[in-house]
């Protein structure tokens, strides 16, 4: 079973080790904050998009050639606080293009973007897309069209389309998320925890065979 296919290696194993944590009989395990789901993968993308160097890489090696393969030259790129905007400052800035965000919570965005504009939209990673639903919505709002594809670091709900278009990922596996109550980890006796506070503590993956 790979993780990651051929055309993903543009990440090393090193900073996939450190940024992807994956269930196997663990003490814990994630509580996404988004869904509010249980999820048996999740990508601290913290870890990659605090080494800029591996970000560019990635947008370099990765992001770039998709949007050249299907001619797209985007005025904006756009994402949503807080994981997003790493990403989003630096594909814009390699693709010449304008940066901007979307406020999810009140459900505007500031920034001065002209309904003729080619908008993107490139996100951290994808659980339930949510947030990325939201964030085509509030411009859609303003009149701005989002155009495909959506871009992110990594996708692990299998949604290959968010309202209409193409989703690309540079790392993905397919997860499986639980509502709390259908919960297999949950009922094997692990605790589900927000993934980023509790970081050091979950990549450790601690069995619940060596708790007592
Ligand atoms: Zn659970």
């Amino acid at each position: 079973m790979t993780l990651v296919s051929d055309e993903t290696m543009v990440i090393s194993k090193e900073i996939l080790d450190k940024a992807l944590w994956r269930y196997n009989n663990s003490r814990l395990h994630v509580l996404t904050s988004e869904s509010g789901l249980h999820s048996d993968i999740y990508l601290n993308t913290d870890i990659i998009v605090s080494d800029p160097e591996t970000l560019d890489k990635i947008i370099k090696d990765y992001f770039l050639p998709e949007l050249s393969k299907r001619n797209i030259k985007p005025d904006w790129v756009v994402s949503y606080p807080p994981f997003g905007l790493a990403i989003a400052y630096s594909l814009a800035k390699a693709c010449k293009a304008r940066f901007g965000y979307v406020d999810l919570k009140e459900k505007i965005c500031n920034f001065e973007i002209r309904d003729t504009e080619k908008v993107i939209v490139v996100a951290d990673d994808i659980y339930s897309g949510d947030s990325i639903r939201k964030t085509i919505e509030i411009l859609a709002k303003k009149g701005v069209k989002v155009i495909p594809p959506i871009l992110t670091l990594g996708s692990f709900s299998g949604i290959w389309k968010i309202i209409e278009r193409e989703v690309v990922y540079a790392i993905t596996n397919k997860g499986n998320l639980f509502p709390e109550k259908e919960c297999p980890m949950c009922k094997a006796g692990s605790r589900a925890v927000l993934p980023r506070p509790n970081w050091d503590e979950l990549i450790r993956n601690e069995s619940l065979d060596n708790s007592d």
